[in-house]
């Protein structure tokens, strides 16, 4: 028997939004929340995916999902429970859909039948609690064996899915045809570009909506130069003395929170000094995301450059706490060998960070002061559905190098927002647009004011949830 766990979400006032983006945006969404608080009339609109921390997901629902409760909405998340088995199939459906083998498991009867039995335990939980006319988000391929339960339960489903890749691929067609027997009647799917919906999808009933970010979360919250270097220098990511200021943030709700705990540093010598300058990369451990590809190009191409006195932070999650991501540990561990492969005056300059996760607003709070120190954010994937890494270092209008994958060419234009990577294997490429923005400092603040701006008008959540407001006014009505 599953058991769903219930994420408990305080409300927040979507008014705050009025210090950020002009008065009439924050009024109009206002109505709009009011008008479909009015119309669901105490129905739930229920959010179900498959882990409460790590990954973009999970960063993304409880700060969206706030604001619909403050308006009123009785928003709640759901995470469902999967065995170790039903986790290595989606994880490979995952990488299908990303157009890779994984680890190569055969996406089989077996597999469906893992997946089909995980499925139905979960969904006898859900049905206990979903009355019918209620909204239920589905979200990602772990979720997607729920649809057929939830629409037999008179739900009104949609199934959100965060990944996908450009162009299909024999990959890619095995992972929707596992998924395909299940996506066959739902009203509504949700991708994040155009070019992710798949033919197993009717085009009409598919909306694109881009993610966003929540800017103030303890993830994007301003932060000031002090707050940012005592958390650095509290978490063992940057070296003491830690100045003037205390490691400390503020929760979503106004309560405040401290970084107490410090990072666990795969590192041979000393932390990097404050004014050392730093090349970050931010991501859970997983081959997509190309950790051996940035420390490679790091140490290939940056040192050599003028910029050479920079050196690179790895970034993510210590491993054995993203429950639906069991390869983590395997890929840091692959991570870390390599790393010690390095020549010692590579190594000297490479730092492995594992940050802690056992509170994810200290977490956040970490992620936010390395991304905001950062002279240099880069995002090296080799497919990315959307980079909310990315968002965020725009966001901190930080200049950033990023691969042109997937939803990150929409993100960034190139030389405009961000420098793209056009190939993204290319690691003399890579360590060329590195160096660039280190060498020139006025060209990378540019870039990064210019990021700024268009996480501004485009990625915040205001514009996210009028966009599910009005997918759920429309299969409502
Ligand atoms: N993240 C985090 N701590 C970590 C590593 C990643 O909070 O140690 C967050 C990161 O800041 C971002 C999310 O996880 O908000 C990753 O989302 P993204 O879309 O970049 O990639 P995904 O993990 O969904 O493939």
């Amino acid at each position: 028997m599953a058991h769903l766990q219930e994420v408990t979400i305080a409300p927040e006032t979507i008014d705050r939004f009025a210090a950020l983006i002009v008065e009439e945006r924050v009024t109009g969404a206002k109505a709009v929340a009011e008008r479909l608080s009015q119309r669901l009339e105490g129905r739930v609109v229920w959010n179900v995916n498959s882990t409460a921390r790590g990954g973009g997901v999970a960063e993304m629902l409880p700060s969206l999902l706030a604001y619909v409760r403050g308006a009123g909405i009785d928003c709640r998340w759901l995470v469902m429970e999967g065995t170790p088995d039903f986790f290595r199939v989606t994880k490979r459906v995952h990488h299908a859909l990303h157009g890779s083998v994984g680890e190569g498991m055969p996406l089989d009867e077996a597999a469906r039948a893992i997946y089909d039995q995980v499925s139905q335990d979960n969904a006898i939980e859900l049905q206990a609690l979903v009355r019918p006319r209620d909204v239920v988000i589905l979200h990602d391929p772990q979720t997607a064996g729920l649809i057929p339960h939830m629409m037999r339960a008179g739900a009104i489903v949609v199934w959100r899915c965060h990944v996908g890749q450009d162009d299909p691929d024999e990959e890619s067609d095995r992972g929707w045809a596992f998924l395909a027997p299940y996506l066959e009647n739902v009203p509504a799917t949700v991708f994040s570009r155009e070019a992710y919906i798949p033919a197993c999808c009717d085009r009409g009933r598919s909306v694109i909506i881009p993610p966003s970010i929540d800017p103030f979360s303890a993830k994007n919250q301003d932060m000031d130069e002090a707050t940012v270097r005592a958390i650095l220098v509290h978490t063992g990511l940057v070296e003491g003395p830690p100045g003037e200021g205390s490691p400390t943030f503020l929760h979503r709700d106004g309560t405040p929170g401290r970084v107490d705990r410090q990072a666990d540093v795969i590192r041979h010598g000393r932390a990097p000094s404050w004014n050392t300058p730093l090349v970050v990369q931010v991501s859970r451990w997983d081959w997509l995301k190309d950790p051996a590809g940035v420390m490679e190009g790091f140490a290939q191409k940056v040192e050599e450059t003028a910029a050479s006195g920079a050196e690179l932070v790895l970034a993510g999650p210590n491993v054995t706490a993203v429950a639906d991501d069991p390869e983590g540990a395997t890929v840091l561990n692959e991570v870390s060998a390599l790393w010690r492969g390095l020549p010692q005056n590579d190594r000297d300059k490479i730092h492995l960070a594992l940050l802690p996760m056992a509170d994810i607003a200290e977490n956040a709070a970490i992620v936010n002061a390395l991304q905001r120190h950062a002279a240099v954010v880069v995002q090296k994937s080799m497919k990315e559905g959307f980079g909310l890494t990315v968002t965020e270092a725009m966001w901190k209008a930080r200049p950033i190098v990023a691969s042109a994958v997937g939803g990150i060419q929409d993100q960034i234009e190139d030389g405009v927002h961000g420098l793209l990577l056009k190939e993204a294997g290319d690691l003399s490429a890579f360590g060329s647009l590195v160096g660039r923005l280190l060498e020139d400092r006025a060209y990378a603040e540019q870039i990064g004011q210019n990021a700024r701006k268009r996480a501004l008008e485009s990625y915040l959540g205001v514009r996210h949830l009028l966009q599910y407001a009005e997918l759920i006014e429309r299969l409502d009505g």
